[in-house]
C-alpha cells in the first residue's frame, strides 16, 4: 500500500543506499537519497520530507550534525530522524539523541525492526501534524470576534500601537476612524436581537469590502462599534474613505423577517501626520481623538464624519 509519506535517506555508501531504497518502496514508501548532509538539508527545502533515516559517519556533514541542522530550521512539518549507527555505546547514543535524533537503530539493520520503527514515526508525525492545525486554529480564534468575524478588541490592542510606531518611525501619516451604529439599541428593541446581530455582521462585511485589501483593517472596538485603521493615508484621505463608507451604510437595506432593516452610523476620525507629530503622542491619543469626533458626529444629528489631526 503506498503511504503518505516521503523518506530520506541520508547514507554516503549507495549500495547500502539502494538496499535500503528498494526494501523500503516495497513497503509502500516514497523514498528519496542524499548522499551526505549538505545534499539533504538542501533537499529538506524543497520537499515534503516529514522522514529521514540518516546513517552517522559521513563525510561533510555526519549524522548528529545533520540532526543540530535540522532542529534550527522550521520545514512547515515535523521532520522525524532515524539514526542507523555502527556505534552502539551509551555515550554514543546520547550524543544522537541529544543532537536531535528521535530514535536509533544499530547496524546492521534488521528490515522488519525498520519498519516497526517508520509506524512510530508515522504515529508522531500524525499527531504532532494535528496539534500544529489545533495551535494554528485556537491562535486565529483568540484574534477573532465570534458574531462578525474580523478582529477583536485584543488583536486591536496588540496592533495599533505597532501600526502607530511603524508609521512614525517611517514617516507615514496614519488614519483611523471609529464609527457607531445610530440608535442601534433601536433595532434590538424593535426588531428583537437576532435582527440586531444580523445588522452588525451585514455591516461589517458592507465595510470590509469597501477597505484596500492587504493594507487596511478593522477589529470589533465595542458592542456596536468598529475601528477602522488606514495606514499612509492622510487626514483628507480618511475623511473621503469614511464618507464613502457611510454613503454605503446608509443605502444598504438588510431583509429580516418581512422586513427591510436600514441604519446609519456615525464617523470619528483621527490622523497622525508624519510632518507635526509630538514624540509623547502614542495611539490612545489617537483613539481619543477619533472618539472624540465621532462623539460630536453624534451630538451634531448623526449620520455624518468629523476628523481631526493630532
Ligand atoms: P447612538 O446613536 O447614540 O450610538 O445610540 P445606540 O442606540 O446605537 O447606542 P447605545 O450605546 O445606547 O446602544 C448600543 C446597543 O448595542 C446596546 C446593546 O445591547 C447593543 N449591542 C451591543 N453588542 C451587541 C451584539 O453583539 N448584538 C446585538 N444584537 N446587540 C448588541
Ligand atoms: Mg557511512
Ligand atoms: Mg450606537
Ligand atoms: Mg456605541
Amino acid at each position: 500500500m503506498k503511504k503518505d509519506f516521503e523518506v530520506m535517506l541520508v547514507e554516503d555508501s549507495r549500495t547500502q543506499a539502494l538496499k535500503f531504497k528498494l526494501m523500503l518502496e516495497s513497503h509502500g514508501y516514497q523514498v528519496s537519497h542524499a548522499k551526505n548532509g549538505l545534499e539533504a538539508m538542501n533537499m529538506l527545502f524543497n520537499s515534503q520530507t516529514s522522514i529521514v533515516i540518516s546513517d552517522w559517519i559521513m563525510p561533510e556533514m555526519d549524522g548528529s550534525e545533520l540532526c543540530r541542522a535540522i532542529r534550527k530550521h522550521d520545514f512547515g512539518n515535523y521532520v522525524y530522524i532515524i539514526l542507523l549507527t555502527a556505534k552502539d555505546s551509551k555515550s554514543d547514543i546520547i550524543e544522537g539523541l541529544e543532537a536531535g535524533a528521535d530514535d536509533y537503530l544499530t547496524k546492521p539493520v534488521d528490515d522488519a525492526e525498520l519498519i516497526a520503527r517508520l509506524t512510530t514515526a508515522e504515529r508522531v508525525i500524525r499527531l504532532e501534524s494535528s496539534l500544529r492545525k489545533r495551535n494554528k486554529e485556537i491562535a486565529l480564534l483568540s484574534i477573532t470576534d465570534p458574531l462578525t468575524q474580523i478582529f477583536n478588541r485584543g488583536y486591536l490592542n496588540d496592533n495599533l500601537p505597532k501600526a502607530f510606531k511603524r508609521a512614525i518611525r517611517y514617516h507615514h501619516d496614519l488614519s483611523i476612524i471609529i464609527c457607531d451604529i445610530d440608535y442601534f439599541k433601536k433595532v434590538n428593541d424593535t426588531h428583537g436581537h437576532q435582527a440586531g446581530d444580523l445588522v452588525l455582521k451585514s455591516f461589517v462585511k458592507k465595510i470590509n469590502e469597501s477597505l484596500r485589501k492587504d493594507l487596511d483593517w478593522m477589529a470589533r472596538f465595542g458592542g456596536e462599534e468598529f475601528l477602522i485603521v488606514l495606514p499612509e493615508t492622510d487626514t483628507n484621505g480618511a475623511i473621503v474613505a469614511a464618507e464613502r463608507l457611510r454613503s454605503q451604510i446608509s443605502a444598504m437595506v438588510i431583509p429580516f423577517e418581512g422586513n427591510d432593516l436600514r441604519v446609519t452610523a456615525s464617523f470619528g476620525i483621527a490622523t497622525v501626520t508624519h510632518g507635526t507629530h509630538n514624540p509623547q503622542l502614542t495611539s490612545d491619543d489617537l483613539i481619543r481623538a477619533a472618539d472624540q469626533c465621532l462623539y460630536r458626529a453624534k451630538d451634531q444629528g448623526r449620520n455624518q464624519s468629523i476628523g481631526v489631526c493630532i
